[in-house]
């Protein structure tokens, strides 16, 4: 944001920040926001914190929207707005202008993409592009709005009706209904796919070999708050909830806002868990800058390095796009870690790294929000080469398929990479067609494969280049009767009588406990077992003491707990 501060925008800014200081004492401006928050539900106002951590303490209520130079914006629902008011920190209320009737629903849509769509005008969009181009594109509908309103998708690929092993990518805009820009960019970018598919080699290798997903419209209430037109959208759905904060806390609060699930979020979190999703975007506006994981906390992800590159290579094409035009600049030059920028809870972004185990960044395209609609085409102008660049990294990385050694069939397995995966960075093949998609920077990798009955595998000195995708299938060999396992944990023989084999995989080298436990759960034997390195480790296990029966083998190493059901006969 800072580019755009000029020596006048400071100086103005201190004047109002000087009101700032007042408007808490001010009835007037106290009066005005709980009439903005009766008849919107929502209001927005700077405010400015004399430390840090207060900011922290009312984020869990507040929206925190963004950094400014003086303090932070943050949009409130009248609940959070008293609990605020407690503080009593100084804050500025700030009245949005109303836009344009005008840019919004005049004429046929999409005309020159220079305006914004009605609702109506929306829909009918999405339904012509599905029946134009029905060789690669299917309409579907997520779920519906708290007012009803459908949650558009548009799949677009080779074979739409076929599952396919291909990485999903998901382009998302708009969970924030006031951040338009990228709704148009995204209807714009469905345009521009099925227009130059056939015609276009990476429009036509990405539909070829990409499932992707455009959902261009996340909070269609708030966007369409005043109905037909987006005179004044809202940044929250109809029930006052900021979307952005309502998904799962990965710190493992079940609700970080307080509020339960909306129909949008449960909406968009079925629909992600069911398909094969690798790679996505979701885009709002208010900075121009790609914000990567994490929100949440200052862990950084396993494959940050990847984070960077990618979302560098995002921002510089769109610098170069827009030329003398400065854009795409904000923080470290238009890129910048969720959690260093502010703290974000219950982060669509986290929650797609975390629990969905796949990749999503946070595009905010655009500073001010709200973009004049005869200045739309400039901002497709200056991303699109980046959207399509972007989606094209879910083609590179580690490919293939895993399947059962006799019978062929595909198989949901876990991969991990050795020495490398932490917090859910691991990830799973597809249960359909046992394809699985790694993304991971230049290297060499060992990749550690698990299936529930498989053996454990580990595939060695798999070599990744940038810009290209190696690719392997693996077949896994069932384990043999008599043997259980958990997590490449095995015992053999089982049952056994006086002696058993425990073959331990080890990950991470350092002290294993083994703990024994009988049926009741109390324990029956502990010992401990130092393994200097990684590999396959065997601990005889002495049993003839035992009386006969079922018990419950705990192995508690440095990388995780694992169980394992032991019989012993007689
Ligand atoms: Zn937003």
């Amino acid at each position: 944001m800072g580019k755009r501060v000029s020596f006048l925008s400071l100086l103005l800014l201190s004047l109002l920040s000087g009101l700032a200081l007042r408007a808490q004492e001010d009835p007037g401006q106290m009066e005005r926001a709980f009439a903005i928050l009766e008849e919107r539900g929502e209001i927005v106002f700077e405010f400015y914190p004399d430390n840090i951590s207060t900011v922290k303490q009312i984020n869990t209520f507040l929206s925190v929207d963004r950094k400014t130079s003086m303090g932070f914006e943050a949009y409130a629902n009248e609940e959070g707005f008293r609990k605020f008011l407690g503080y009593n920190i100084p804050f500025r209320l700030i009245e949005r202008q109303a836009r344009k009737k005008s840019g919004t629903g005049s004429g046929e849509f999409p005309g020159g993409w220079d305006s914004y769509p009605s609702h109506d005008q929306y829909v009918s969009f999405m339904e012509r592009m599905a029946d134009e181009y029905p060789e690669i594109c299917r309409l579907d509908t997520l779920g519906q709005s708290v007012e009803g309103r459908n949650i558009l998708i548009m799949k677009i690929t080779g074979n739409p009706d076929k599952h396919e092993p291909e990485p999903a990518f998901v382009y998302s805009s708009t969970m924030h209904g006031d951040e338009t820009t990228g709704y148009v960019i995204m209807l714009r970018l469905i345009d521009y796919l099925c227009f130059n598919y056939g015609h276009d080699s990476l429009v036509t290798k990405l539909v070829d070999n990409i499932e992707i997903w455009i959902n261009p419209l996340a909070n269609p209430d708030g966007a369409y708050f005043e109905d037909d037109g987006i005179p004044e959208p809202k940044r929250f759905n109809l029930n006052h909830v900021d979307l952005n904060r309502n998904f799962p806390g990965i710190e493992g609060s079940e609700h970080p806002d307080g509020m339960p699930y909306q129909p949008e979020n449960i909406a968009q979190m079925d629909f992600l868990e069911s398909i094969y999703m690798v790679m996505g975007a979701n885009i709002h506006g208010g900075a121009e800058v790609i914000n990567y994981p994490f929100d949440t906390w200052e862990s950084l992800h396993a494959d940050d390095e990847w984070y960077r590159r990618t979302s560098r290579e995002y921002a510089r094409e769109a610098q170069t796009m827009s030329g003398p035009v400065l854009y795409m600049l904000d923080l470290d030059s238009g890129i910048t870690n969720g959690w260093k920028w502010y703290p974000v809870y219950g982060s669509r972004q986290d929650w797609v790294n975390y629990f969905n185990h796949a990749r999503e960044v946070t595009i905010e395209i655009n500073f001010p929000k709200y973009t004049p609609s005869a200045e739309l085409p400039y901002f497709w102008h200056y991303n699109h080469p980046s959207l399509l660049r972007y989606m094209e990294q879910s083609l590179f990385g580690i490919h293939g398929i895993i399947r059962d050694e006799s019978t062929g069939n595909p198989l949901k397995a876990s991969i991990r990479v050795q020495g490398h995966d932490t917090l859910h960075s691991d990830i799973y093949s597809d249960s359909l067609t046992g394809y699985f998609v790694r993304l991971i920077g230049p290297g060499t990798w060992n990749l550690e494969i698990s299936a529930s009955g498989y053996e454990f595998t580990v595939v060695e000195d798999v070599q990744v280049n940038p810009g290209q995708a190696t690719r392997f299938d693996v077949t896994l060999t069932t384990l043999a009767s008599g043997v259980n396992r958990r997590d490449g944990l095995e015992i053999s023989p089982n049952p056994f009588i006086y002696q058993a084999e425990l073959s331990i995989p080890v990950s991470v080298p350092g002290l294993h406990r083994i703990l024994l436990y009988d049926i009741r759960g109390r324990m029956v034997m502990e010992d401990l077992m130092f393994c200097e390195m990684t590999g396959i480790f065997i601990y005889p296990l002495e049993g003839s003491h035992l009386d006969q029966g079922i018990y419950l083998l705990k192995l508690i190493s440095p990388a995780d707990t694992r169980i394992l059901k032991i019989f012993k006969s007689q």
